[in-house]
């Protein structure tokens, strides 16, 4: 059975302030699922230090591809690990197409993570575009596979996966939960040919506490990739209880 996930990616949102609330509230949550915070760099060690004894645990939210050396602004993934980092965001659209990541530079970003003993949250997603064309599946396989083929099949059991449409993220449009599962079917599938079977795949995309809970029945949905609900404690929290 995969296992359960519920992750907040805060985006470059927060202060040192507001954070302390939040994380405050969060570190109370117990559950079957577990659970993760994507805070912004400047903020691992305020994360680890209020998470520290809880089961919630520190994410990041982006990683350099490259191991160290003269690669100004960026932040490497055993960097990362000395402020207590367990997981990292690769391949979030906003990475994609903001900052014109590649498939390629997503895939060497995994291979980062994993060489670092980090997780891996690759993300995937197409644009409405692409939908409205026809070419969801196309898009999020060729993006899962560009990842597969730059690990190796082999360690596909150690990433989570992540389907988050580009036109849900931010957008109050959520996904129906039968457009979602019928992706996360498509990415299962992949899985299960790569030898993993039982990896985690989540959901992201306008997910509120009022549509949770139905999005989390699907069989393939094995939890979610929450943005703008993740930075309101209550509304987090409900999320949560609504997985486990
Ligand atoms: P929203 O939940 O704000 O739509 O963002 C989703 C997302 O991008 C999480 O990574």
């Amino acid at each position: 059975m995969p296992a359960q996930w519920l992750i907040g990616n805060w985006k470059m949102n927060g202060s040192m302030d507001s954070n302390a609330a939040l994380l405050t509230e969060i570190r109370q949550v117990s559950g079957s699922a577990k659970m993760a915070v994507a805070v912004p760099h400047p903020y691992l060690s305020q994360a680890r230090d209020a998470l520290s004894g809880s089961e919630v645990q520190v994410s990041a939210q982006n990683l350099s591809a490259f191991e160290k050396g003269a690669y100004t602004g960026e932040v490497s993934a055993l960097m990362l690990c000395e402020f207590g980092v367990k997981l990292a965001l690769v391949g979030h659209s906003e990475r994609r197409h903001l900052f014109g990541e590649s498939d390629e530079v997503v895939a060497a970003k995994t291979i980062a993570a994993l060489n670092a003993r980090l997780t891996p949250v690759v993300c995937v997603g197409e644009t409405l575009t692409e939908r409205e064309a026809g070419n969801a599946k196309e898009v999020v396989l060729r993006q899962l596979n560009a990842v597969i083929d730059g690990i190796g099949a082999e360690r596909l059991s150690r990433c989570i996966l992540a389907y988050e449409p580009v036109w849900a993220i931010g957008t109050g449009k959520t996904a129906s939960p039968e457009q979602a599962q019928e992706v996360h079917g498509w990415l299962r599938e992949i899985a299960v040919q790569s030898g993993a079977a039982g990896v985690s795949i989540l959901y992201g995309g306008s997910v509120k506490a009022n549509n949770a809970a139905e999005m989390f029945a699907q069989p393939d949905v094995n939890g979610g990739l929450i943005g703008g609900a993740s930075l309101d404690a209550n509304e987090f929290i409900a999320i949560y209880q609504a997985l486990c």
